[in-house]
């Protein structure tokens, strides 16, 4: 995926998830993450993209109960949605272990169906924050 489509999915996933707007800041400024840290020699879509040593720091910076804790939980957690988001292309991400890749659809980088699964996204999250649905759930 492109670096923005990453980061609109970061946002949304970020304001799906009842995130205050700093974390929704943080979270689109770490979904390049991922990639980023590739550049000191990693392979692409290695152990930069496994995301249990992602979630681990996650709950780390959250364990740390402050508000600078919280800001660097979303911060990573942006890496997350990276990684969420990578899973649903052809390359697939190494989702049990480091160095095995499987994915869960076929969206190929800057085609037209990732533009497509990006604007969906950014849409729920927009209509969350409007507090639209398109199906009642619940009360009268
Ligand atoms: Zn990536």
């Amino acid at each position: 995926m492109l670096a923005k489509s990453h980061r609109l999915v970061a946002a949304s996933g970020a304001v799906l998830l009842g995130a205050p707007p700093l974390g929704i800041a943080a979270a689109a400024l770490g979904a390049t993450l991922p990639d980023r840290i590739e550049r000191i020699g990693l392979p692409h879509r290695g152990i930069s993209h496994w995301p249990w040593s992602w979630a681990l720091v996650v709950w780390l910076m959250k364990a740390q109960g402050t508000e600078w804790g919280a800001v660097l939980a979303w911060w990573f957690a942006g890496a997350l949605f990276h990684i969420g988001a990578d899973l649903f292309t052809i390359m697939g991400i190494p989702l049990l272990v480091p160095n095995w890749r499987i994915r869960f659809g076929t969206l190929r980088t800057g085609s037209f169906g990732e533009f497509f699964v990006v604007a969906l996204v950014v849409l729920v999250a927009a209509m969350h924050v409007l507090h639209l649905r398109v199906v009642r759930t619940g009360g009268l």
